[in-house]
């Protein structure tokens, strides 16, 4: 339920957030869309937002998530024209909260944790409540059940001091919900602990519904209740609360609730040898969940498919990686590692210049190019850090950087020469590296490996590897462990001509370098396979024979800070592969990224932003402290 603004109490709006509030799903509908008939009327942009938000609310609680994104995304633009910053979070929190329901959890992450500052700075607890309980829920579901947990104390803490005790029945079913999932693989006196904690706190939920007569949230919390007794083993009395809670959900038609309700009902009857009303129940939740959670966004047929979604972090399953790293493959994780860092850093320094102890541990899991380049730039930032007033910490000594790899050299997939040079640099910067050593396990505070080291870490970042999106290996086609598609080299997907992949989600064949060698997951590929891509459709039109993609390897150079890189050039003129390293090599890496720059901006827009670049440089600051 939106946190409104006041204004809008009593009005067709208001009503129609108070009936979503009491879960008539039907009737809240109806009104919002009077309400946004005739604030269009009316020319009431501001109104006409609040009741877009008010149905993709609605569509969530019918189950309707791609419908709820497609609305809460037209609502966050309508947001963005009024200038309106709570209806800006409310829509993150709708949108947020949907794509956590198709599965989508980091793009929910990211979303939300976008609005944190606006929620903030709004202070309002009940809406920082909501921000931190989708946060909490998704950071549980990722298997974060740490982190997942303690946000969702705070939130927990926010709805508390909100009064709502919609919030804090939400909040608390929440936590006990995250706790409860926390402990689904600990040992037995851990998880008995672990259940009756989360037991105490849905219990605090039911209680507080009861009292303030919220059958929703009783309806929630009796099913959460149910959940966490089944999990016990107490198969009569878990259905019992499971039944309850169906009972309420179907009366209010809450069809979300219903769902869950209707799945833990079909544990307890199979548990109790009731087969066929365990299939019934299944079978009613199927429907529910394909009826509505599986509408795609938008369809669109095809002849010739291509794909190019690129790839995410790997974390082969590492335990705690979810829950204690970050990754860097997007702007906004940087600007959250980013964030990270300096707040450490504030820390560092505030405990040195009380005469503690002021060190900030940084470990980098991965010495590929990303690892390598990512401690060479963390080492130039930080040693700014000094010239905007954290001057107790040295930066060298006090700023820790330790790169862990598990194969025997840095930059594996490079020539062999490179890594050595790259080493040797990384050294001159204060940078540990430790090869052959394979992580095993990343907690709040430390990484371990598998040789036994632990290494102590304020801040991790995994850049181990990458895999495609996982949705690719359960559309029919043949993909290898890291998701890829595999395709001929006429980047043909083996089982479907039609199905082109290209890029970091292809495994496409690289024959001058083995039999079942696969080209690398790397810019140059992916540009040289469009290209390549261009000429393919053309031909497949025309009816002729389809050109394979043969990689030309034009060498790589991997950036060591501001006045050095280290690479290999490669080509016909020079006959075979030449090592540049230095001034020379940075010169060269600072060109290639504004060629990159010119084949996506153009030469144009690329010349101003360098001319505006250079002239702003002497003033502006070199690292962001926000
Ligand atoms: C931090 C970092 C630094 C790098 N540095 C270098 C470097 O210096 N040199 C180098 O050669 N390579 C580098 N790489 C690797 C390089 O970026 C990739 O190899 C290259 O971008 C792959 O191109 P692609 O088109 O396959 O995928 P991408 O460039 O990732 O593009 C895929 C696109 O598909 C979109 N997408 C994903 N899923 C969907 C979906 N379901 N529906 C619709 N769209 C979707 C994504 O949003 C994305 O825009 C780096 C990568 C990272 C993360």
């Amino acid at each position: 339920m939106a946190r409104i603004p006041q204004h809008f109490a009593g009005t067709p709006l208001g009503n129609a957030f108070e009936q979503l509030s009491a879960r008539r799903i039907a009737q809240a509908r109806d009104t919002a869309v009077t309400a946004h008939d005739l604030a269009l009327a009316c020319d009431d942009a501001e109104v006409a937002a609040w009741a877009a938000l008010a149905l993709a609310q609605a569509d969530y609680q019918d189950a309707a998530f791609a419908s709820s994104i497609r609305r809460a995304l037209d609502v966050q633009a309508r947001a963005e024209a009024l200038d309106d910053p709570r209806l800006g979070v409310e829509a993150a929190l709708a949108l947020g909260s949907g794509f956590w329901r198709i599965g989508d959890t980091e793009t929910a992450l990211s979303v939300i944790e976008k609005e944190l500052d606006k929620a903030f700075r709004l202070g309002d607890r009940e809406l920082l409540a909501a921000v931190h309980r989708v946060l909490g829920v998704s950071l549980s579901e990722i298997g974060g059940h740490v982190a997942g947990v303690q946000t969702l104390e705070r939130a927990f803490g926010f709805a508390l001091e909100s009064g709502a005790s919609r919030a804090i029945c939400e909040c608390a079913n929440s936590l006990g919900t995250a706790i409860f999932a926390s402990c689904r693989t600990a040992d037995p006196e851990t998880k008995a602990d672990a259940l009756a904690n989360a037991e105490a706190m849905i219990r605090t939920s039911l209680d507080v519904a009861n009292e303030a007569g919220d059958l929703p949230a009783i309806a929630a919390a009796e099913s959460s209740l149910g959940a966490v007794i089944i999990e016990r083993g107490d198969w009569v009395e878990g259905r019992l609360w499971a039944a309850r809670a169906l009972d309420k959900t179907r009366a209010s038609g809450d069809l979300l609730s219903e769902g869950y309700a209707l799945v833990s009902l079909a544990v307890c009857d199979r548990e109790l040898g009731a087969l066929d009303a365990a299939l019934s129940s299944l079978e009613q939740a199927y429907a529910i969940g394909a009826a509505q959670a599986a509408k795609p966004l938008l369809r669109v047929g095809y002849d010739t498919l291509v794909l190019g979604v690129g790839s995410e972090s790997n974390d082969f399953n590492v335990p705690g990686v979810a829950a204690h790293t970050i990754n860097i493959d997007t702007p906004q994780q940087a600007e959250r590692f980013h964030r990270r860092l300096l707040a450490a850093s504030v820390r560092a320094d505030a405990r040195k210049g009380a005469g503690g102890e002021g060190v900030v541990e940084i470990v980098i899991i991965g010495a590929g190019a990303t690892g390598v380049e990512l401690a060479a730039e963390i080492r130039q930032t930080t040693r700014t850090h000094a010239t905007y007033g954290l001057d107790h910490l040295d930066p060298r000594r006090d700023i820790r950087i330790t790169v862990i790899e598990a194969a025997g050299r840095i930059l594996p997939p490079l020539p062999e020469r490179i890594a050595i040079a790259a080493t040797q640099l990384l050294e001159a910067l204060s940078v540990s590296v430790h090869v052959g050593e394979r992580v095993v396990e990343v907690t709040d505070d430390a990484v371990e490996t598998a040789s036994g080291r632990r290494f102590p870490a304020d801040l991790v970042v995994w850049a181990a590897g990458i895999r495609a999106p996982s949705w690719l290996a359960r559309i029919g086609l043949a993909t290898n462990r890291a998701n890829q598609v595999v395709v001929h080299q006429t980047l043909q997907s083996t089982v479907d001509p039609d199905v082109f992949a290209l890029g970091d989600c292809a495994a496409c064949p690289w024959p001058a370098h083995g039999e079942n060698a696969i080209v690398p997951p790397r810019a140059q590929v992916a540009y040289q396979q469009s290209s390549l891509l261009v000429k393919t459709v053309r031909a497949r039109l025309a009816g002729k024979p389809l050109p394979l993609f043969r990689f030309r390897d034009y060498g790589s150079l991997v950036s060591l800070g501001e006045h050095s890189a280290v690479g290999t050039l490669m080509g016909r003129l020079i006959g075979g592969s030449l090592l540049v390293q230095g001034l020379i090599a940075r010169w060269m890496y600072a060109s290639l990224y504004k060629m990159h720059q010119i084949a996506l901006h153009g030469v144009v827009r690329v010349a101003l932003d360098t001319i505006g670049r250079f002239l702003s440089g002497g003033v502006e600051p070199r690292v962001k402290l926000h």
